[in-house]
């Protein structure tokens, strides 16, 4: 049989697991955690005087009890705010959590009236509840991953909803009871609602911690650290997946190897640091300016590649003498010295039915037609029928071989 006291004691027992798990993702300094596994304790503690009901001085298992489940909640919003690189304190809330103290004790002692504590209490855990389904609905990502976000949220609106409901009926006098732990069935449904939110919360969280772990993995493995953008292999599995579309659609693709002209001077006139800056502000510079299907990536070095989907050669080109542009012009870092970075590239497009080796390797003979005809410039690998026609006695072959 479902009472009161029971509820109580699942509660209790997972919010011990909870604090069992968010301990143990301690070590991985996530932002609220440790906010988060601190409500988890005060609320085993709360809850704790709860079941002591009827058995214990008001002070500890009313205004006590209370009051800690209260802060519990507030530090689990807080550590909320925290996760998602909010402001986690208001002071406002600080200040309402204790309003609530005085409230409790007033009708407790000078005016005792469970039905007003039950409605003043459900108030602030409803307001809190639901501030944490906002805040977590807010920062939810868009793309993909929304499940931990969407089951916490879930989660605290249904805890909202349950307070909110169990406050306004005994504001309004529709309930009346007169001990907390009473096994009226209006009472256990919303005690149920209103303290499962809770354990649906923890497990939210531990979610939410568990996604920000595997997020920070997936950025080590697929993103170059220097710069920030695609390492190597994440890039090159982009690319094998953008031939695999053109091969299957029969849509353009064009891929542009881009390397920096003279780096090696960077490094030797100004030192390595200079050199990573320098790399780090052209990445950005370049990420800056392309369009939200294309993919760029480190390759390695000062050598870096973007694939332009459902792109043009002649537009590609385009793009790249725009991206040279506003490399020239790009400041380079406040305190630095200006340095005037220029940067070659060799662009061809995918032809079907071929391997994307093949693609890198034509431009990158391109790559290195640009940089044999002085640098700073942009080389296209001729149309089939160009190369034809450059082959054919008495005309000039624009592309020097790389071997
Ligand atoms: P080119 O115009 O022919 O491309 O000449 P380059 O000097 O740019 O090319 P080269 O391949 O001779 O030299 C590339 C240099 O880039 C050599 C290497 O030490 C430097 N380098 C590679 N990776 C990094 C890095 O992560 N940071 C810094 N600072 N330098 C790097
Ligand atoms: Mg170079
Ligand atoms: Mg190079």
């Amino acid at each position: 049989m479902v009472d009161p006291i029971s509820l109580l004691f699942v509660t209790i027992f997972s919010a011990v697991m909870s604090m069992a798990v968010l301990g143990s993702l301690l070590p991985a300094a996530i932002p609220g955690v440790r906010r988060w596994l601190a409500a988890s304790i005060v609320s085993i503690l709360a809850l704790a005087l709860f079941s002591a009901q009827g058995h214990g001085p008001r002070w500890l298992t009313i205004l006590a009890a209370n009051e800690l489940l209260a802060v519990a909640v507030l530090m689990i919003l807080q550590g909320c705010r925290q996760f998602l690189g909010r402001r986690p304190v208001l002071l406002a809330e600080y200040v309402a959590c204790l309003l609530l103290l005085a409230g409790l004790a007033y009708w407790t002692y000078v005016a005792p009236d469970i039905n007003v504590r039950i409605a003043l209490v459900s108030a602030f855990h409803a307001y809190v509840y639901a501030s944490i389904g906002w805040v977590i609905h807010l920062a939810r990502p868009y793309a993909r991953r929304q499940y931990a976000y969407r089951f916490a949220s879930i989660g605290a609106f249904l805890g909202a909803f349950g307070h909110a409901g169990r406050g306004t009926i005994y504001a309004i006098g529709l309930a009346r009871q007169t001990e907390l732990m009473q096994s009226t069935p209006i009472n256990i449904a919303f005690l149920a609602v209103g303290i499962l939110a809770l354990p649906w919360l923890s497990i939210g969280m531990v979610m939410l911690a568990h996604e920000r772990l595997a997020h920070r993995l997936e950025r080590l493995a697929n993103l170059d650290e220097l710069t920030g953008v695609l390492a190597r292999r994440a890039f090159l599995a982009q690319a094998e997946a953008a031939v695999r579309t053109a091969a299957r659609t029969g849509r353009p693709l064009v891929l542009a190897l881009v390397d920096i002209d003279h780096f090696k001077r960077i490094n030797d006139n100004y030192g390595h640091a200079k050199g990573d800056q320098v790399l780090a502000h052209f990445a950005s510079v370049v990420a800056g300016n392309l369009r939200a299907g294309d993919v760029f990536g480190r390759l390695g070095g000062e050598e870096f590649a973007v694939l332009c989907p459902e792109t043009s050669p002649a537009d590609a080109v385009t793009l790249l003498n725009r991206l040279r542009a506003r490399v020239a012009q790009a400041e380079d870092g406040p305190e630095a010295q200006r340095l005037a970075v220029t940067f070659s590239a060799g662009v061809d497009h995918y032809r079907a039915g071929e391997a994307l080796a093949n693609l890198m390797a034509r431009a990158d003979a391109a790559l290195y037609t640009a940089k044999a005809m002085g640098r700073d410039r942009i080389v296209v690998v001729p149309a089939d029928d160009e190369i034809l026609a450059a082959r054919s006695p008495g005309s000039a072959d624009g592309l020097a071989p790389r071997r």
